[in-house]
């Protein structure tokens, strides 16, 4: 397999280290709000990366946080903490926000069949764990303690700025990290926050016999060294993780345990929604749900992800969904068709997973599927890949009613009877329900109305 790679910044072939232990990480939601298709993008890139770990013989082990842990509301260690914000706001606690929009991002993440992780850690459960990875770089001499906070000091270790190619002398305060007179270097970042006088925290744990909470970056660390441990073959995010969040998960990680954090580090692209950029004040934040409503299956959203390379710039619009669903349901129509005569398959399964398999071409994955006859087991292998249409089971495409079923055999049984005027009849009422029958030299053969 071959994947890019931004530590090395260009594309490698890709081969785990035990493949019985594929050790994979992606840096997962902060629950504050619903998630929005911007957010999803990255999660169904991640699904086919999995999915295709798994074509190729090998097991993947894999961490998806949650970050349910009051945490600031800019990539800097201060502004307004996103959980309180959305407790203000909906007048609950903040625990309270964060089951509930934990939940609705499982609910999603079912809706567009994405492979479950083998590890769902919410970061409130490994508080003591983060305590101790502080303690740990505070015995290797990587901080010092600030008025709010412990910090990570960024000119002890070394190769801080490679990963993301950094400017550190030139580093602006203002765009990536907010003036602080305290802090030694501008790129220096908190592993841990005191919760200040008067300053509104619900969410904190003592340390050190004070109120505080971990630094945002600092649970990936942990959970990445308690679950699966360095190196790790494969960590994942988008693109906006590189110069804040992954770097300091790096120097953090690092510095702590002597290793490498990951082999391989994977980043999608960015969302635009007609040509903006996903934003409240542009009202154009869709949610599942709002496709939903529009008449779509989040499974369209899937295909329209899948149709582009991750790490493209993608532009979202109402259009393209809808070519995708009509992309789908024809896939869909020539899966029914499967069940209703025999396909004579020009389709290399090899060379379909030779396509995902090239640092996830999945653009041409999919054009390949157009240019191809499948018969039945190719259509299972290419749902594999892809999971667009049921987790497993191809079968589910089908679904016919008992009652439509009843009225296609119907229509068959007139016309061999050359009772046309009852044939037609039924043939009206079928398409009622969008399905339409074509008759051909083998008989007849319905199929869903694109
Ligand atoms: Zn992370």
């Amino acid at each position: 397999m071959k994947l890019y790679n931004q530590l090395t910044k260009k594309v490698e072939t890709f081969k785990p280290e035990d493949p019985k232990n594929v050790k994979i990480y992606t840096c997962g939601p902060t629950v504050y709000s619903f998630a929005h298709i911007g957010n999803f993008f990255s999660y169904i890139y991640w699904d086919l990366l999995i999915r295709t770990i798994k074509l190729n013989g090998w097991t993947p082990n894999r961490v998806l946080n949650i970050t349910d842990v009051g945490h600031l509301a800019s990539d800097a260690d201060d502004g307004e903490d996103k959980l309180e914000k959305g407790a203000k706001r909906e007048g609950k606690s903040v625990y309270e926000i964060a089951d509930f929009y934990t939940n609705a991002f499982l609910e999603d993440y079912e809706k567009l069949k994405l492979v479950e992780p083998d590890h769902l850690a919410r970061a409130t459960h490994f508080i003591t764990e983060d305590m101790n990875l502080v303690d740990r770089l505070i015995e290797k001499g990587y901080t010092y303690e600030t008025s709010d906070g412990i910090y990570f000091d960024t000119s002890k270790f070394k190769t801080y700025a490679d990963f993301a190619k950094l400017d550190l002398e030139n580093l602006k305060e203002g765009a990536r990290v907010t003036k602080n007179p305290e802090k030694k270097n501008p790129s220096d970042f908190a592993v841990w926050k005191f919760v200040r006088p008067g300053e509104d925290h619900a969410m904190n744990w003592e340390y050190q016999g004070r109120p505080g909470y971990p630094g945002w970056h600092l649970e990936c660390s942990t959970l990445v060294h308690i679950f699966l441990g360095e190196p790790i073959d494969i960590h994942t995010g988008g693109i906006d993780h590189i110069p804040v969040h992954h770097t300091n998960e790096i120097a953090q990680t690092e510095a702590a345990f002597d290793k490498k954090m990951s082999r391989f580090w994977l980043h999608s692209n960015h969302v635009m929604i007609d040509n903006q950029k996903i934003s409240k004040s542009l009202g154009n934040i869709y949610t599942l749900e709002d496709l939903i409503e529009k008449g779509f299956s989040p499974l369209d959203f899937k295909l329209w992800t899948l149709q582009g390379h991750y790490q493209g710039t993608r532009n979202f619009t109402f259009e393209d969904l809808a070519a995708a669903k009509s992309r789908r349901l024809n896939w869909k129509n020539r899966i029914a068709l499967t069940f209703q005569k025999d396909i004579i398959s020009d389709f290399d399964q090899n060379h379909f997973l030779e396509l995902i398999s090239d640092n996830l071409g999945s653009p041409e994955a999919c054009a390949y599927i157009d240019a191809c006859n499948l018969n039945y087991d190719d259509w299972h292998y290419v749902n594999s890949a892809f999971g667009i249409f049921g987790e497993s089971q191809i079968e589910e495409v089908v679904d016919l009613t008992a009652e439509e079923k009843s009225l296609i055999k119907k229509r068959e049984e007139a016309r061999q009877k050359k009772d046309f005027e009852t044939s037609d009849r039924l043939r009206v009422e079928l398409e009622k329900n969008s399905i339409t029958i074509k008759d051909t030299k083998d008989g007849p053969v319905w199929q869903y109305m694109v």
